[in-house]
């Protein structure tokens, strides 16, 4: 016989089976709804990226510069050999590689405004300067006069701008000394330019504090780049005496859709053929 205390318990046992039903529906409904939200999101995401990446300026340069060859890994000699001598095809970044270089030419474009109207004409800002015997190019971010001591009054200086996150930023300025890079290409424009002052200036892009780095010229840091410098050459000479003569492609570079060709400036020279690559001669490379 079922008692009232049976009925009871039944009904607190149905209601305990439900409120947890319950629960665990309402669980999987909050969890699809942050995924849609999530989902969402994400599309918006990618399509904005997709316009900002779109409407970049794309990177086109004319000739061989000297970052084309010290900033990279693995030197690609038939690249060297294409940039100088034949005009670049336009190289599209990511969405994220545009932001990072559009922040660091506006930090740049502030220093050089700031610094030249500080200064007048006596300031030189991004002047593409060209190395005579190599032909490599290069620019300098400012080349201005700097007081390094009050008895001598102001002398001419290569200054370097460079933009580093709040971590990195910390990490120079707390522990001490740049980037090797950073040393290695300021040096690299001073044993060009025949300028042996040289500052690097770095801003933190999180919080705008700066630091500036007097770097001690020493020029055996350049010097094991000549024979570098000479193979190119060497190449280039080879190349310019005999078209047919180009150094071979990278094993990686199957295809211009290949990963390294799509953000290779001398892509479209290496992939078209002898005939073809006329048409894209730099004229002061074969005059
Ligand atoms: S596409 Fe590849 S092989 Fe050709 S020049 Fe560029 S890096 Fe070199």
């Amino acid at each position: 016989m079922t008692t009232m205390a049976d009925k009871a318990r039944r009904m607190l046992l149905d209601d305990a089976d439900d409120s947890v039903e319950d629960n665990y529906i309402q669980s999987l409904d909050a969890q699809a709804e942050a995924k849609a939200r999530k989902d969402e999101r994400k599309k918006h995401t990618d399509k904005v990226l997709a316009l900002y990446q779109a409407g970049q300026k794309p990177s086109l340069r004319d000739g061989l510069h000297v970052s084309d060859i010290f900033h990279r890994k693995a030197i690609c000699w038939r690249k060297m050999v294409l940039l100088y001598c034949y005009q670049q095809n336009p190289v599209v970044h990511s969405a994220m590689l545009t932001a990072r270089f559009e922040t660091g030419n506006a930090i740049h474009g502030r220093w050089q405004e700031n610094i030249a109207r500080a200064l007048g004409e006596e300031i030189h800002v991004e002047m593409q300067h060209v190395e005579t015997f190599w032909k490599l190019l290069f620019t300098p971010d400012i080349i201005a006069p700097y007081e390094w001591d009050e008895a001598i009054g102001p002398e001419p200086t290569i200054w370097e701008i460079k933009g580093y996150n709040d971590a990195e930023f910390r990490r120079l300025t707390l522990k001490g000394g740049l980037p090797t890079d950073a040393i290695l290409q300021a040096t690299l424009y001073a044993w060009f330019t025949g300028i042996h002052r040289i500052l690097v200036v770095i801003e933190n892009k999180n919080t705008q504090a700066v630091a500036a780095f007097p770097v001690e010229y020493d020029e055996s840091l350049v010097t094991p780049l000549v024979p570098t410098f000479d193979r190119i050459k060497m190449l280039v000479d080879e190349h310019l005496a005999d078209a047919t003569i180009l150094p071979d492609r990278l094993d990686e570079c199957t295809s211009p859709d290949a990963d390294v060709p799509k953000s290779c400036a001398g892509c479209t020279a290496c992939f078209s053929s002898n005939q073809q690559r006329i048409q894209l001669r730099r004229k002061v490379a074969w005059e």
